[in-house]
């Protein structure tokens, strides 16, 4: 019970690594505030965390939804421990098919998401003095990857993010870390073909897809007191995909 009445934000956490992320932390005793976009499924979600959890819908993008959410999260519990940055969306295309609408959505959610709900938590674990941030990137973010110049630049994005939010808020005793998952078993990689699945496979040296599990055990270690001495850090959960 590493988290005990710990007050846990997560976005994106009706669905996938987030939703799996949220229940990791609710079984070690966390208090989740937990957001998403449909609020049906984000009622339910929160509901299956238990009575210490609550949702509230929030588009990440946007900055006052993002600023009410955190304030609320503040008003309500006292304090803010861990945010964790997870919402995210691919609009894959080739570039010279790309979308400038896909291009702006994509970054607006991925990466100014991830600023929006920094800066807004980050005032209260300032405060504080201590606090945990972890922000879900991707291993496409460090090298590259056909078809996904939007998702790239906001995942590497997002490690630049990491990086300069750890330097600044490091004196005030906050952490602020990356995981850069593989390629994960999730709605997001559903849709895939067998081919481009097969393709990633064969990248894989423990030669499976890594699951929401997997990928949360590394968010809650980044979270946890075990942490403490981390920061800066990009954290690759891919299976050996990319060292
Ligand atoms: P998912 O689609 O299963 O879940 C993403 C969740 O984010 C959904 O519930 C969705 O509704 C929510 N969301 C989308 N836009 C939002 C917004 N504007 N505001 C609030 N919530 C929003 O995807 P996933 O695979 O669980 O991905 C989670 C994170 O992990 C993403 O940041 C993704 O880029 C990253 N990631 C995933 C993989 C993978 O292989 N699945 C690999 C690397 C990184």
């Amino acid at each position: 019970m590493r988290f005990t009445d710990k007050v846990v934000m997560v976005t994106g956490a009706a669905a996938g690594i987030g939703r799996v992320t949220a229940e990791a932390f609710a079984r070690e005793g966390a208090i989740l505030a937990i957001c998403d976009l449909n609020p049906e499924t984000g009622e339910a979600a929160a509901k299956a965390l238990g009575p210490k959890a609550f949702f509230q819908a929030v588009d990440v993008s946007q900055e006052a939804a993002v600023s009410e959410w955190a304030d609320e999260v503040a008003k309500r519990c006292g304090r803010i421990d861990v945010l964790v940055n997870n919402a995210g969306i691919t609009r894959d295309a080739l570039l010279l098919r790309m979308k400038e609408s896909d291009w702006d959505l994509v970054l607006a959610i991925n990466l100014k998401g991830a600023f929006l709900c920094t800066k807004a938590a980050v005032r209260h674990m300032a405060q504080q003095r201590a606090g945990r941030i972890v922000n879900v990137a991707s291993v496409v973010g460090v090298v590259g990857n056909i078809g996904q110049a939007n998702y790239v630049a906001s995942k590497a994005g997002l490690i630049g993010l990491t990086k300069t939010v750890a330097r600044e808020f490091a004196v005030r005793g906050i952490t602020v870390n990356a995981v850069a998952p593989g390629f994960i078993e999730t709605q997001m990689t559903a849709v895939l073909s067998d081919k481009v699945k097969q393709a990633f496979l064969a990248q894989i040296p423990l030669g499976r897809a890594g699951t929401p599990q997997d990928v949360a055990d590394a968010i809650l270690f980044l979270a946890s007191e075990q942490a403490a001495y981390l920061t800066g850090q990009v954290l690759h959960v891919s299976g050996g995909m990319v060292m």
